[in-house]
């Protein structure tokens, strides 16, 4: 069955000190707190991976990268290879933000070559989907979603998804304080999930973890998460404090 997982996005925020210290917080409050319902996932800059996965214990967090490169090694001077990543000890890597996908023209095509060779490199894929506000006023989110999945990772069998989580992150709701009502997130959820259903049958369907992402905070987890497709969130901004975060880590 699948997971619950609580993943934070730390994007571009805290120097590698400041780090450290956040990922150590985050560990000792999860070690330290009876009962938790989910995998907790820190996604950390580059810079920081190797002294994140120095400090923190794999029982309690896991590591994720926020992206990598889409060539496997070579002349291509400041990327980051997949391989590279791995060799620091990180578990994931998130790919598809839309940040990177807005930012740096991150097309359906390229992620589908990062998620390759992420895959080949050992890491599991935290991939990221979803819609702007002018594509959900037009009505065309859910033919939005189901490119970014179809194209980018539809190519992959049943045993390769195993490997990948998808994170559902409405444009309109990352870092704006506006989250998805509950019944919203849920509808794109159950959408994916029986996208999953149609390609590759009711089993991996019902064993892949859709992450809701988007403004999620201690107040609205609960509800959020509590949705019979929700399995937990990519947190942007309130993984940046301790606290907020564990209050999403225990929202289950
Ligand atoms: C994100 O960037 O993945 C995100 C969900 O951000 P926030 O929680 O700040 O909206």
């Amino acid at each position: 069955m699948r997971k619950n997982i609580v993943a934070g996005n730390w994007k571009m925020n805290t120097t590698v000190p400041e780090g450290v210290q956040l990922a150590k917080d985050v560990c000792m409050a999860v070690a330290q707190t009876p009962g938790i319902k989910c995998q907790v996932i820190l996604g950390v800059p580059f810079t920081h991976l190797t002294a994140v996965n120095q400090v923190i214990d794999k029982n309690y967090v896991m590591l994720a990268a926020e992206n990598c490169a889409d060539h496997d090694k070579g002349a291509y001077t400041g990327e980051v290879s997949a391989a590279m990543v791995a060799s620091t000890g990180a578990d994931f890597v998130i790919l598809g933000h839309s940040e990177r996908r807005g930012y740096y023209n991150e097309t359906i095509d390229m992620l589908k070559t990062k998620v390759d060779l992420a895959l080949e490199a050992g890491l599991k894929v935290i991939f990221c989907c979803g819609e702007s506000l002018d594509e959900r006023k037009a009505g065309t989110h859910f033919e939005v979603i189901k490119n970014e999945i179809v194209g980018s990772l539809f190519h992959l069998s049943a045993d390769q998804m195993a490997n990948v989580v998808i994170a559902y992150e409405p444009i309109w709701a990352i870092g704006t304080g506006e989250t998805a009502t509950s019944d919203q997130a849920q509808e794109i959820h159950a959408f994916i999930r029986s996208l999953l259903c149609e390609k590759y049958g009711q089993q991996v369907a019902d064993d892949t973890t859709i992450l809701y992402g988007g403004s999620c905070k201690p107040g609205n987890a609960p509800e959020l998460f509590a949705k019979s497709d929700i399995d937990g969130g990519l947190i942007g901004g309130a993984s940046l404090k301790c606290a907020d975060f564990m209050g999403i880590v225990t929202a289950f």
